[in-house]
């Protein structure tokens, strides 16, 4: 469809299997990860064998699909994540954008004008407590913000709304840090109603890698030292 829609079509791929191919060369990946219905837990990490929800005890899967040798059990609910690593990973691997990633620091003003998060009483206040963290300009600071999205607004009569996950790197310049590059969706909460408090579960897969990224800082000394190789992995130079 998307084929029959594109005026230019040279270099698309000609199938699904294909395009998800060349995403995955990118470091552009996407996990699909099972869920409770209710929002309780994800089937995922130490809990992804799990058959039935560990606090209310409803199914993970569709109860016709179970047992059926050949077919995969169809999943109750699941959420989408794309990993953030490789994607931060990427703005050091260009020269265009690991020069900006620290322009928050190298553009300081005192002039009392906000042009950028970094102008911010917040800002300052994070760099007072965590003077550690503060102390590397190119240590990755992320905004991260939600809202309700109704995808099927002609096709269906019930309410419906998912949750995508933006997250935001604020290193960079005002012009680039809010443009379509530089947006990162990393989380796609199912719907049909707003997760409230319970938006944390979901939040769970994109903690844990901002956490191991925050361990490879202190270990590597800071993220400027680190070589990317063209598969989005990267080493130390020591
Ligand atoms: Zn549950």
């Amino acid at each position: 469809m998307l084929l029959d829609a594109t005026p230019i079509k040279d270099g698309l791929p000609k199938k699904f299997y294909d395009a998800k191919r060349l995403l995955l060369k990118l470091g552009l990946e996407a996990k699909r990860i099972d869920c409770c219905v209710d929002g309780c837990m994800l089937y995922y990490d130490n809990d992804v064998a799990l058959t039935e929800c560990k606090f209310c005890n409803k199914p993970r899967y569709h109860a016709k699909n179970v047992g059926t040798s050949n077919k995969k059990p169809l999943p109750v609910k699941a959420m989408f994540y794309f990993p953030i690593t490789p994607r931060l990973q990427r703005l050091f691997a260009s020269i265009q954008t690991a020069s900006q990633m620290s322009w928050h620091y190298d553009n300081r003003r005192s002039s009392g004008m906000l042009r950028h998060p970094s102008d911010g009483e917040a800002w300052k206040h994070f760099d007072r407590v965590h003077a550690d963290f503060a102390i590397d300009p190119q240590n990755v600071r992320l905004g991260l913000c939600t809202n309700g999205f109704n995808p099927y607004i002609q096709a269906s009569s019930s309410p419906y709304s998912c949750w995508p996950i933006i997250v935001t790197p604020y290193n960079l310049p005002s012009k680039m840090c809010m443009t379509k590059p530089y947006i990162f969706l990393t989380c796609v909460i199912p719907g049909p109603f707003n997760p409230m408090v319970g938006i944390d579960v979901y939040l769970q897969p994109l903690i844990d890698d901002l956490k191991k990224i925050m361990e490879w800082c202190y270990d590597i000394g800071c993220f400027k030292k680190a070589k990317f190789h063209d598969e989005g992995n990267f080493d130390v130079d020591y």
